[in-house]
């Protein structure tokens, strides 16, 4: 952690979710937010929450659904510096509605909102040169503004010592083009650690089966492979061949998103605070399960003190 913050990039939103479980957004429905939201925003709000060092590059528009994040991350101890406010775009938003099999229908605004329109400015440049680790979305990855500052960020990361992690969340439903699939070759083969849950393991890797791919990761260069896996816990493997398992708390879920982010973001935090990898998958579980808890994407992120209050008072699965 001395080296400086965990940095992440990428798209801020906010989520505005329909109270009632049903299809669609065809008529109307009683819906409840703005909340926070974007996968590297809610990583780096519980990165931040838990008392890791922690920094967000991207962009909001100027307007309220912009002020409900940047307010929020800097409440929980995440530095913004390095989140431009665009004069000429408004805030990203995600409409979501759950339906009964547990899928979700979205209206989006990325592409066309501040979400998208960020790039190496001078106040991104003065973060990361002082940053000294650099976690990557997958999912950032299609976003070409993304890439530009993903790419030389790592470069200048690691150049001065510090580590750089990969979540491998590409979008299942989605078919990547060439370049994105190398782009994404290129940060697996740079990553120290990669942390990714089901089939993403095996795309990481490029070959099939669990113990395939982890010995493939490890030769291309992988240090520290955790594999998330819901209500199964989690997984961490090791290059000198300790396997770490942990159980997942059982826990009721009002609202799934940002279980694997929030786990990511504890994990991270714990480890680059010197936590062995048992202490790190306690608390990752606990975070990613704790949020599940509470309906929007990042009300459920914990402090160390909230998580270790959770932790005492919640049965594991076995
Ligand atoms: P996401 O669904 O946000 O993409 P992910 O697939 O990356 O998440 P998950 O494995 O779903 O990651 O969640 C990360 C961790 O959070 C799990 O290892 C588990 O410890 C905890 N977790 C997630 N969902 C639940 C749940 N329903 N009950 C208990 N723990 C959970
Ligand atoms: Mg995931």
């Amino acid at each position: 952690d001395s080296l400086g913050p965990t940095v992440t990039v990428g798209e801020i939103l906010v989520e505005i979710v329909a109270t009632k479980i049903g299809v669609g957004f065809r008529e109307p429905v009683e819906l409840l937010g703005p909340f926070p939201s974007g996968a590297p925003a809610i990583f780096v709000d519980q990165c931040g929450r838990i008392g890791g060092s922690a920094a967000l590059i991207g962009a909001v528009g100027s307007d309220d659904f912009g002020f409900v994040n940047i307010e929020r991350l800097k409440r929980d101890g995440v530095d913004v510096s390095a989140i431009a406010v665009s004069p000429d775009y408004p805030t990203g938003s995600a409409f979501v509605r759950y339906r009964t099999d547990g899928s979700r229908d979205f209206v989006y605004n990325i592409g066309t909102s501040a979400a998208a329109r960020f790039s190496w400015t001078e106040k991104v440049e003065a973060l990361v040169t002082r940053s000294g680790h650099l976690h990557v979305m997958g999912s950032a990855l299609s976003m070409p503004s993304a890439w530009t500052v993903i790419e030389k960020a790592a470069q200048v990361i690691k150049a001065r010592g510090g580590t750089l992690s990969l979540d491998p969340n590409l979008r299942k439903e989605l078919k990547y083009d060439d370049q994105t699939e190398a782009r994404f070759a290129q940060l697996v083969a740079m990553s120290n650690l990669l942390l990714p849950s089901g089939d993403e393991l095996e795309r990481a890797a490029g070959v099939e089966g669990e113990a395939a791919s982890i010995a493939r990761l490890f030769e291309l260069g992988v240090g520290e492979i955790v594999l998330k896996r819901g209500r199964e816990g989690a997984s961490c493997f090791l290059r000198d061949g300790t396997r770490v398992d942990a159980a997942a708390f059982d826990v009721k879920e009002i609202d799934p998103t940002g279980a694997g982010d929030c786990f990511g973001g504890a994990y991270i935090a714990c480890r680059r605070l010197g936590m062995p990898v048992e202490q790190a998958l306690l608390y990752g579980c606990a975070a990613g399960a704790r949020n599940v808890t509470v309906r929007g994407p990042m009300e459920g992120a914990g402090t160390r003190a909230e998580l270790d209050d959770f932790i005492r008072t919640t049965k594991r699965l076995t």
